[in-house]
């Protein structure tokens, strides 16, 4: 077994063992589930699968969920910063890693030395990676970029021409990738997918004619789901890792791998017409017994799910009366009296009907990457479940 999995649990030892009071419980069995299906889709097209875990992978925790996805099947992972990827190898990962994203003053050095591939979108970019290379004598491995239609990153169609003549001159580098970012893949059927994956050809079109013959990757989870075609030799899905379907009309078997939960710290009866939380924007129709649990915005709670949010406790939802605080809600129980201690879940796998941070984001207007990526919080414990390999 996997040594480096020894340490599960974020946080003192004390703490750990005791009740939950914020904890995002990630299950490393659902993401090498889903991993397998995304590669399993992959393979069917003679691609290979890299993992986003950008962001701490999307709150996950990097290491722990690169580990379970190179165990899965991924031959690849994917970062938006350098930094993340230098924390993946300096934890022992050794697969092939990219990174795309930094400030113009990032040493690149690092990046060559410790065997990390860069995305490179301007010709100012090609200069400092090849600089760096040149430095410590050795070739750098880049992908190249194109814009295709998100007008991110990536270079510009009108300068596309003179990069790949710059990069296929370069003796520092090695040309490996030609990539791009599809804007509107979760909307199958969308125009911009065909344009985009017409601009990415003719693209490929000029490399080759330089006398490049660099990996093709564009797909992220959604084109993976939804557009086999697209997959060409490598596809970067990210959210459907985490087991959240980009595409919810198209039912997939995908599992949600955090579970966000807590305790019940308190109860008490209140009587019909007392009020709960700030603002007293709730109150008691009828005399009932209140939960008190200790999580709130601090811990990734959005204030604005305030009158919006159930909780699962007791086998059922329960109502979230009045106002979610910084570091507590209420719950309202009804006729039960909840066990101190009992566990709360905020969100999860949906299964039996329990929340899901799908629903949270649908109710406020967001996306459910927003919300499992916003709990990587210093309060919010991260234990991990499923660490071993079936
Ligand atoms: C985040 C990201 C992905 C993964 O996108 P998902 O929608 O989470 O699958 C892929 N490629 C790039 C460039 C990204 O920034």
């Amino acid at each position: 077994m996997r040594k480096a999995f020894d340490h599960v649990l974020w946080g003192d030892p004390v703490s750990a063992a005791s009740l939950p009071r914020a904890e995002a419980v990630v299950d490393l069995a659902a993401v090498r589930h889903n991993v397998r299906l995304l590669a399993s889709r992959a393979a069917a097209s003679g691609s290979e699968t890299m993992v986003v875990v950008k962001a701490d992978a999307y709150g996950h925790g990097a290491v722990p969920v690169a580990r379970a996805a190179l165990d899965a099947g991924a031959t690849w992972l994917g970062v938006a910063s350098l930094d993340e990827a230098l924390a993946l190898r300096e934890a022992g990962i050794t697969s092939r890693l990219l990174s795309w994203l930094d400030t113009p003053d990032v040493d690149f050095t690092a990046a060559v030395r410790s065997d990390i591939d860069v995305s490179v979108s301007s010709a100012g970019e090609l200069t400092r990676v090849a600089d760096a290379a040149g430095e410590i004598g050795r070739r750098a491995r880049i992908h190249l970029k194109i814009d295709t239609g998100l007008s991110r990153n990536g270079c510009p169609a009108e300068r596309w021409p003179g990069l790949v003549k710059a990069a296929s001159a370069e003796e520092n580098v090695e040309v490996v990738g030609l990539w791009s970012h599809l804007a509107c893949a979760d909307e199958p059927g969308h125009p911009s997918i065909d344009t985009q994956a017409r601009r990415f050809a003719a693209a490929y079109d000029v490399a080759r004619e330089a006398g490049l013959s660099p990996l093709r990757h564009l797909a992220n989870s959604a084109a993976t789901l939804t557009r086999p075609d697209l997959h060409f030799d490598l596809v970067r899905p990210g959210i459907a890792v985490y087991g959240l379907n980009p595409v919810p009309q198209q039912e997939e078997d995908l599992r949600p791998a955090m579970t966000f939960r807590s305790s019940v710290v308190l109860t008490k009866r209140v009587s019909a017409g007392e009020s709960v939380s700030y603002g007293h924007t709730w109150t008691a129709a009828r005399d009932t017994t209140l939960a008190l649990v200790p999580v709130g915005y601090a811990d990734g709670v959005p204030r604005t799910l305030s009158g919006r949010m159930s909780v699962w406790l007791g086998g059922v939802r329960r109502p979230v009366a009045g106002r979610v605080c910084m570091d507590q809600l209420v719950v309202d129980c009804g006729d039960d009296e909840p066990e101190l201690g009992a566990e709360v879940v905020l969100f999860g796998t949906g299964e039996g009907g329990m929340p899901t941070a799908t629903e949270w984001a649908d109710t406020i207007g967001t996306i459910d990457y927003e919300i499992v990526t916003g709990m990587y919080r210093p309060r919010v414990r991260r234990r991990y479940v499923g660490v071993d390999s079936v």
